[in-house]
């Protein structure tokens, strides 16, 4: 067991700056306006540093900064942006424990998930976007013996990303490395509520890239992810996010007519089939794991399985070995290793989770383990932890229906498949599911009939670089990881050339 001091004081693996800017053009740029605002932890409460507050004007200067760097960066070939992609994995793998210990103080997720999983993961998705960039082939087709059309791909200009708060430097990573890949120049907002690691990431490989390539705007929505999403001079937006803020970040698309990806929210479905109980096996174990996986990350994943659907016959010997085991989840300090939940990424947050757990309550669901705050002592005392917390009920129900973005599970039966079909789909969402079955027929043919972008099978929250992520329905548009991610970084150029000599005959 390690318990990593907290940043700044005395054993920190690193200190924070008590104050970061916009970084712009190359270089670190105060706010137009002068003003900043205060980042807090969500383990103690605490605020560490403050953060500069953009508006329209800094997002300005970093469009500007982007168009500036495009020509030269959009035409380095493949390989030599492959390697600046693979140095930039080198030099965050170098720096792992300090970055890793930045996204749990700053997020409150556990160090022991960001060390083995988030920051891992956003390492190898540099490595893979440097690899698949460069396996990328164009086309040639000939369309008679003297007529050729070639195709290349190109990249779109000076790019805007928004991004949530749930996972700050994977977020950011999963949107940086295929745009720049693709030789694009990108403007990055992060969440206001999670600014400073994506900072130390940007200090850490500041000199691998040109000046300009890639600028980040601090801010709150409004002031600076409105006036970047709506900026006539950027080719395309991302956004993750909530499904409310997507639709306007669709309205602001529409005005410039440019391509929008969205990431948003999920109401996933986890669904045990009765034969994951025929046996009290290591598989039974790892699916009683699976039914735990709503509480990691303390439940604010866009594909938290926050729906558990367990057929009936047997409904009560499954779930009391369940609520066994999640009594057991170790709730702690997020940078101690041993920790398995930490806290909520803000107050706000905390308090949103809270006011479901009434919602729940009055809205006739049944509380089965959980539905507090959580008061962890000590330091932690002023941080915003919530128990792990299970309510039984039926789908109609807004426990069932509305993201909470908590560790909360709504939990119900099904008689048989059909109806479990039924009550997976009956959401608005369509993320993420997950299906627990020792029979790979009935995998199958439930991972083909939930309307999902992403279907676990005997497993959930894997995230490979490789493997296609996105949504159905109001989760989403467009996909991200896979090398089909390039796709939404690249237009089409199409050149149709005539090599015959002899006239075209029309006039
Ligand atoms: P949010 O929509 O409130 O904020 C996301 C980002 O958008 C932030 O940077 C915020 O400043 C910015 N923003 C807010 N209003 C804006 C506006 N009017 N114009 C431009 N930018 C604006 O979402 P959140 O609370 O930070 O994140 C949680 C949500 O993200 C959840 O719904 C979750 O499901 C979703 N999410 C989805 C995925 C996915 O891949 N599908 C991944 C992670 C999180």
């Amino acid at each position: 067991m390690t318990v990593y001091a907290n940043p700044g004081t005395e054993g920190a693996v690193f200190s924070y700056a008590p104050r970061y800017d916009h970084f712009i053009g190359g270089e670190y740029v105060p706010p137009a306006n002068g003003q900043y605002f205060e980042n807090q932890t969500p383990v103690t409460g605490a605020v560490f540093t403050e953060i500069a507050r953009g508006t329209a004007a800094d997002v300005d200067r970093a469009v500007e900064a982007g168009w500036k760097a495009f020509p030269a960066w959009s035409k380095t070939s493949v390989a030599e942006r492959a390697v600046i992609l693979n140095r930039i994995a080198d030099r965050m793998e170098e720096h792992l424990e300090e970055i890793a210990v930045a996204e749990s103080w700053e997020n409150g997720k556990p160090v022991r998930e960001t060390l083995a999983a988030d920051i891992p993961l956003a390492i190898d998705h540099f490595r893979y976007f440097a690899g698949a960039i460069r396996a990328q082939e164009g086309g040639i087709s000939e369309l008679d013996h003297d007529t050729v059309a070639y195709h290349f791909h190109e990249p779109l200009g000076v790019v805007g990303q928004i991004i949530p708060w749930n996972f700050p430097i994977l977020m950011a990573v999963w949107k940086l490395a295929p745009a720049l890949a693709a030789g694009n120049c990108v403007v990055l907002k992060p969440a206001e509520q999670t600014p400073a690691s994506i900072h130390l990431i940007v200090d850490l490989v500041k000199d691998l890239l040109p000046a300009g390539v890639l600028n980040v705007v601090n801010g709150f929505g409004i002031e600076a992810g409105a006036p970047l999403a709506s900026h006539p001079r950027i080719r395309k937006i991302a956004f993750t996010g909530e499904t409310t803020t997507g639709r306007l970040i669709m309205q602001y698309a529409s005005e410039n007519l440019i391509p929008v990806t969205l990431e948003l929210g999920g109401k996933s479905p986890n669904v045990f089939f009765e034969d994951v109980a025929r046996e009290h096996d290591q598989y039974y174990e790892k699916a009683q794991e699976g039914f735990s996986m709503f509480a990691l990350n303390q439940g604010e994943v866009c594909t938290c399985p926050s729906r558990a659907l367990v057929q009936r016959s047997i409904y009560d010997g499954f779930v009391g070995d369940a609520l066994t085991r999640i009594g057991k989840i170790k709730q702690g300090n997020p940078l101690d290793t041993d920790t398995m939940i930490g806290a909520q990424a803000s107050n706000d947050q905390l308090e949103k989770i809270l006011s479901y757990m009434d919602i729940g309550k009055q809205g006739g669901a049944k509380l089965l383990i959980g539905g507090e705050r959580a008061d962890l002592g000590g330091e932690l005392s002023g941080g915003f932890y919530v128990q792990p917390t299970v309510f039984e009920g039926t789908n109609d129900m807004r426990i069932f229906q509305e993201e909470i973005f908590g560790p909360v599970l709504a939990l119900t039966s099904f008689a048989d498949y059909d109806e479990a079909i039924s009550i997976a789909n009956d959401t608005l969402y369509g993320l993420g599911a997950g299906v627990w079955s020792r029979e790979a027929t009935t995998l199958y043919r439930a991972g083909r009939a939930i309307e999902a972008g992403r279907v676990w099978s005997n497993t959930y929250h894997q995230y490979p670089a490789h493997a296609a992520f996105g949504g159905y329905k109001q989760s989403g548009i467009g996909r991200e990881n896979h090398k089909m991610m390039l796709d939404h970084y690249q237009q089409t150029k199409n050149l149709l050339v005539s090599y015959a000599e002899g006239p075209m005959g029309f006039f």
